[in-house]
């Protein structure tokens, strides 16, 4: 059964219409790209997925379940943004924590899961720190450690390395690779616009276009059988 499913969803703003009936199911444990150019709709459709826009056509489902009503807290979903707003003054721990401190879980129980998430995303030794005192890199680590221990059902990454230089953005692609390993049954949703990113990271790779999928497939069958001269010269295929 499909862990996410998109029926003909629509999203205008005003008059524009920016998301045309996007069609896709995506696998429980899948690791899903959303790749396309600037401005073509994906971080539109992840914040649609989310419950933090509202479509203006269209179903989305999670786990068999319409959850065009459910609120965002409700849909098992966990996002991480680009810009990961740590809270300054908190320390690493404290920072983890807080989504389930305010979710009223016990101390034991936040313990477990802010140790097990740190030692994922090889933050152990950092857990006492501010995040002034971290590299952008380690910054970004425990923006994503703050959405493992929510456990969710469905994580959504929204180009979470485009503020980090080259190298870091190599290493911690590396280590959202080792994430999907650790967490295989947590179906993922990545969005980027750099080629590479997508490629090694995909199980499948749906391309977008001015608001409309393109082509969905795994990286070699995008690479070898592209549908279109668009996706072709986006995938870096031999035209
Ligand atoms: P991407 O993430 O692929 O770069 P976005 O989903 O952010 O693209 O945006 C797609 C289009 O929708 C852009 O033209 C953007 O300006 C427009 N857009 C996004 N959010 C809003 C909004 N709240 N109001 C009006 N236009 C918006
Ligand atoms: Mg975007």
């Amino acid at each position: 059964m499909a862990d996410l499913s998109l029926r003909q969803v629509r999203k205008s703003f005003g008059n524009l219409t920016i998301l045309h009936g996007v069609d896709l199911d995506i696998k429980s444990g899948e690791f899903v790209v959303f790749v396309g150019p600037s401005g073509c709709g994906k971080s539109t459709l992840l914040r649609l997925i989310a419950g933090l826009e509202e479509p203006s056509g269209g179903e989305i489902g999670i786990a068999g379940e319409i959850v065009n009503d459910v609120p965002p807290s409700q849909r098992g979903i966990a996002m991480v943004f680009q810009s990961y707003a740590l809270y300054p003054h908190m320390t690493v721990y404290e920072n983890m924590a807080f989504g389930m401190k305010i979710a009223g879980e016990s101390k034991a129980e936040i313990d477990r899961r802010v140790r097990q998430a740190a030692e994922i995303l090889q933050l152990t030794k950092y857990l006492d720190r501010v995040p002034k005192a971290l590299s952008g890199g380690q910054r970004q680590r425990v923006a994503i450690g703050r959405a493992i221990v929510r456990n969710p059902r469905v994580f959504l990454f929204d180009e979470p390395l485009s503020n980090l230089d080259a190298a870091l953005r190599v290493a911690t692609r590396i280590e959202i690779a080792k994430l999907k390993d650790t967490l295989p049954n947590t179906t993922m949703i990545y969005v980027t616009h750099d080629q590479v990113e997508a490629m090694t990271l995909a199980d499948r790779i749906v391309v977008l276009k001015d608001g409309r999928i393109e082509q969905v497939g795994t990286p070699m069958e995008l690479y070898k059988k592209p549908a279109n001269l668009f996706v072709a010269q986006f995938i870096g295929s031999p035209a």
